[in-house]
């Protein structure tokens, strides 16, 4: 069952479903077993000589992992999937197996933080050269190409600020210059933006966010073209990037729930901000889905759903009260990462890393990520927000 289906001929929910299972191959089980290991034991010297067997080494996976990087490439419409012990590690698989000495390339300046430090110290000192530019750009990136230009590296929206990019644009750029588009599709997850349709080469996901989906285990994946593949794979076998079995069980399990997920995170979020909008203390609602977003046509065109993570930007107010907003909250848990069940919220200070752009919002900005309770008691968690910031303003 499963594994016999051709994954293009269903429904996108149905391939969350069915996407890389092979009951036959699992002993009759719905899910892929666990294989703890870092030894396989070769059955001749011969088939250890040709290496021509299901799996080599622990470190290059077993059944679980290749049952997700399976589902993940079909998903995203990728050519082949590995997976890592993070969204981070991920990105530095990535750029270590793209990015030569001598090269520059073009980082989004609300790509993030980490990809950002990461291009900029290490792949500085390996000699390459990182320069940031402007998500509003789109196609106007071709100006910024060199002949060096190998990677341009987006993100959609911006996982603090929002900015929407025109993907499409910036691949037709990139690869009129010779250029590879790395796109760090987390925000959309597999299921609400297919990256290898909008002209990206490379896909990375931190499936630590919507795949897993329960906040209980770190993971990441790397996705990419049939011409960039074989660079990829042989960097992934020499890193000793990789990532044990149970974390990747955790993945696919979590993978298999991620449209109805989803589709709760979207719906209360748009709803949430809109409910936002319309309070007097809310100076800005960025949300790519809500109308009054610069990017919101871009999202409309290019994005199948949004996802329950958005910006908002109190107006002007003292530190404390902002504090005392935040403090009073008791659903919106105070914590890094999103893409749990749970809601969750984090102050951001956009203006303290970006280069290419200026963030002129005056008052506080604010990362909220919609979980998948009640609307209606996170609407009260934040009243009660509104009230502390009234009372110590
Ligand atoms: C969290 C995150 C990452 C990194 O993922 P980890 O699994 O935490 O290393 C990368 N990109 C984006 C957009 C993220 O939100």
């Amino acid at each position: 069952m499963a594994g016999d289906i051709d994954p293009n001929s269903v429904g996108p929910q149905t391939l969350a479903v069915i996407a890389g299972r092979d009951t036959q191959r699992q002993f009759g089980f719905v899910n892929p077993p666990v294989c703890h290991g870092s030894t396989i034991i070769y059955p001749s010297v011969e088939r250890l000589r040709d290496r021509k067997v299901p799996y080599t080494y622990g470190s290059i996976g077993g059944p679980a992992h290749e049952t997700l990087e399976t589902a993940i490439a079909q998903m995203e419409g990728g050519y082949r999937t590995r997976l890592t012990s993070s969204g981070k590690s991920a990105t530095t698989l990535a750029l270590l197996s793209l990015a030569r000495a001598g090269d520059h390339i073009l980082v989004v300046d609300n790509v993030y933080r980490p990809t950002r430090n990461f291009t900029t110290s290490v792949m500085g000192r390996l000699g390459v050269e990182t320069e940031f530019f402007d998500p509003a750009l789109g196609g106007g990136v071709s100006a910024l190409m060199r002949p060096n230009t190998r990677l341009v590296i987006v993100e959609a929206p911006g996982s603090q600020t929002f900015e929407m990019l025109d993907v499409p644009a910036v691949a037709e750029a990139a690869h009129a210059a010779g250029a590879f588009v790395l796109m760090d599709n987390t925000w959309a997850s597999p299921a609400y933006f297919k990256p290898f349709a909008h002209g990206v080469d490379v896909s990375v996901q931190a499936a630590t966010k919507y795949i897993v989906g329960h906040s209980d285990a770190m993971l990441g994946s790397v996705t990419t073209t049939r011409e960039l593949w074989d660079d990829l794979d042989a960097t992934y076998k020499v890193s000793g990037i990789c990532v044990g079995p149970d974390d990747v069980y955790l993945g696919q399990r979590g993978l298999r729930t991620i449209h109805v997920r989803l589709a709760r995170h979207m719906s209360s979020g748009i709803e949430l901000a809109e409910w936002l909008q319309q309070r007097p203390e809310v100076a800005e609602v960025r949300h790519p889905a809500l109308p009054s977003h610069p990017g919101h046509a871009l999202w409309k065109r290019d994005f199948l759903g949004a996802s329950g993570l958005f910006g908002i930007v109190l107006k002007p107010c003292s530190q404390d009260a902002a504090d005392a907003f935040l403090n009073a909250l008791r659903l919106f848990g105070m914590g890094y990462s999103w893409g749990g069940y749970e809601s969750l919220i984090i102050p951001v200070d956009p203006r303290s890393y970006r280069t290419a752009t200026t963030w002129n919002a005056n008052g506080p900005a604010l990362r909220l990520h919609v979980g998948l309770e009640d609307v209606a008691d996170l609407k009260s968690d934040l009243e009660a927000g509104f009230a502390a910031l009234a009372a110590a303003g």
